[in-house]
């Protein structure tokens, strides 16, 4: 071969080798806005791997996570249950250190993390931010936390609701919230909303947590607002691993969970806020305006009034503009400067079965 063909033929293997690279290398945002001066990042901090009795290679969930948008992971394989180990040998340190280069190269922040699992009651928990996942391999429960609790871990309960005939809040779960042994709970696991469990965080001042747990190798290929898995929104100083766990430990979370957003009345009514922004009145008719509200969010917003003024129902599209007709309540000659149309952001969970009460404000001077 002469030495031209050689350089042509090679240049067109490496551009073969780019496009097959290239393909799939794009990642769709998740919309939230950050609040409060808080960065929101995007989590789900319970998931299996071939270490215990998921389906894929560790790596696969980092790409995972940055294909769907996802800001932080927690790889957490079970210690006790273990269905691949006579071809994947026993070491709860190696799914972290086989994913953690990957993450570093995709910018996903990666939490050395576990599940600890008892039979219900207590059930099943995970410990993340550990720097050793073996020491944790003991007998007894509250040995196992007590290990954890040396390491500084958070420690949330999972899937609480999982085995009906067992469920409930025992005199177990009572140890290990008095000896700060549980600071969270899932109020969602993969397709499951737990709403005793989201009772339990508000009157226990525990931290909300939403996770996929998945187990098989996920197929979806980018997140909308009608298609996504369960996270955790959490709102950190900045986007490192110490500040998620300052975070975590004060509770400063949301769950967004298929088409609804749970969490604090505080942090709800900041997305609600900085996610909706009304316009001025663009036309008028009588005593009738029309104005644009626009929600810069991955949340279709699904409202019910509660005052006088507006539309019974209103749905304010995620990431998109919606017109809204409203009568202004005065006759023409007397319009007040702004008027106030009270709803119920039905999907914004602020207890179970409770909406979020919202105000929108149009300025019509
Ligand atoms: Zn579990
Ligand atoms: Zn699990």
């Amino acid at each position: 071969m002469k030495t031209k063909q050689r350089i042509i033929l090679s240049i067109l293997l490496v551009n073969l080798l780019l496009a097959a690279f290239a393909f799939g290398q794009s990642r769709r945002e998740i919309n939230f806005p950050d609040i409060l001066d808080y960065k929101t990042l995007k989590c789900d901090l319970h998931m299996h791997t071939v270490f215990s009795d998921g389906m894929v290679w560790p790596t696969v969930r980092v790409d995972e996570a940055w294909r769907e948008g996802l800001d932080v992971i927690s790889i957490t394989d079970h210690i006790e249950y273990q269905p691949h180990k006579d071809d994947i040998p026993t070491n709860h340190n190696r799914p972290y250190h086989i994913a953690i280069s990957r993450a570093k190269e995709k910018n996903i922040l990666l939490i050395k993390g576990t599940e600890i699992t008892r039979e219900t009651p207590p059930g099943h928990f995970n410990a993340i931010f550990l720097q050793d996942v073996n020491s944790l391999d003991t007998e007894e429960l509250f040995d196992v936390m007590k290990a954890a609790a040396k390491q500084d871990a958070f420690i949330f309960w999972n899937h609480p609701g999982w085995k009906p005939e067992h469920k409930g809040w025992f005199d177990t779960h009572t140890t290990l919230y008095e000896n700060k042994w549980m600071h969270g709970i899932e109020v969602v696991n993969g397709d499951s909303y737990y709403p005793e469990a989201h009772q339990w965080c508000l009157e226990k001042n525990l931290t909300m947590m939403a996770n996929s747990d998945v187990h098989q190798p996920l197929t979806l290929l980018e997140t909308s607002p009608d298609k996504h898995r369960p996270m955790t929104l959490v709102f950190a100083r900045e986007r490192s691993i110490d500040a998620i766990k300052e975070a975590l430990v004060e509770g400063r979370t949301t769950v967004w969970f298929e088409k609804q957003l749970i969490g604090r009345k505080k942090y709800l009514d900041a997305i609600f806020k900085e996610s909706v922004k009304i316009g001025k009145p663009y036309n008028k008719y009588r005593e009738t305006i029309w104005v644009e509200i626009k929600n810069n969010s991955d949340i279709d917003i699904d409202m019910e009034r509660t005052g006088s003024l507006g539309p019974g129902q209103l749905t304010l599209a995620a990431n998109a503009t919606t017109i809204l007709r409203t009568g202004t309540g005065a006759e023409a000659e007397e319009v007040p400067a702004q008027i106030e149309l009270s709803y119920t952001a039905r999907n914004f969970l602020v207890a179970p079965d409770k909406g979020l009460p919202v105000t929108l404000t149009i300025q019509l001077k």
